[in-house]
């Protein structure tokens, strides 16, 4: 199958939403879908804007992950027609489903292989108030809510009823 690229992803956009305009006529969306643009930004796979344009993220690229890109296209057209305020609630599952926005099995399957390739910078750990550390998430950047923990009293985290002592990053690289 040919790689991802831009006329591709600007095809498989056209197509779906031609589809989808069959279920839910125009007139009844809360945003119009636009566009679409790819992104480095932080999101995993993309994210709809107010609007109407669909970010897609670049690591789709050059690769074979039709099934994936699929399956966030709608999920993210999801987004648009029910409007981007209704977040992932119950009126935004139903449409996701009618939609076909979730994730088959083999959008599962891409979904893996796509995780792996991504390259993160810090994996995220937590000691807890026994001494134990475990690891959070793995990320790209530093965020302040986790380095300024321990000077905020205002929040604190918790791993199985046990306080988080702080925060701290370790470098993947
Ligand atoms: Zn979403």
């Amino acid at each position: 199958m040919k790689p991802i690229d831009e006329s591709g992803i600007n095809h498989l956009f056209h197509h779906i939403l031609s589809t989808l305009y069959h279920i839910q006529p125009a007139d009844q969306w809360s945003v119009i879908p636009k566009n679409w643009c790819l992104t480095t930004a932080k999101t995993k796979y993309g994210m709809a804007d107010h609007q109407g344009i669909i970010h897609i993220n670049q690591n789709f690229v050059a690769t074979g992950f039709w099934d994936l890109l699929e399956a966030v296209l709608r999920h993210e057209f999801a987004h648009l027609c029910v409007g981007l305020s209704q977040s992932h609630n119950r009126r935004f599952k139903q449409c996701e489903k009618l939609f076909k926005g979730y994730f088959n099995a083999d959008a599962r399957r891409q979904a893996t292989a796509y995780g792996s390739r991504i390259h993160y910078n810090y994996r995220l750990m937590a000691e807890l108030v026994d001494g134990q550390c475990l690891e959070i998430k793995k990320t790209h950047r530093k965020h302040h809510k986790y380095t300024n923990y321990p000077h905020q009293n205002r929040v604190t985290y918790f791993y199985q009823q046990q306080r988080i002592k702080r925060f701290y990053y370790v470098s993947e690289k």
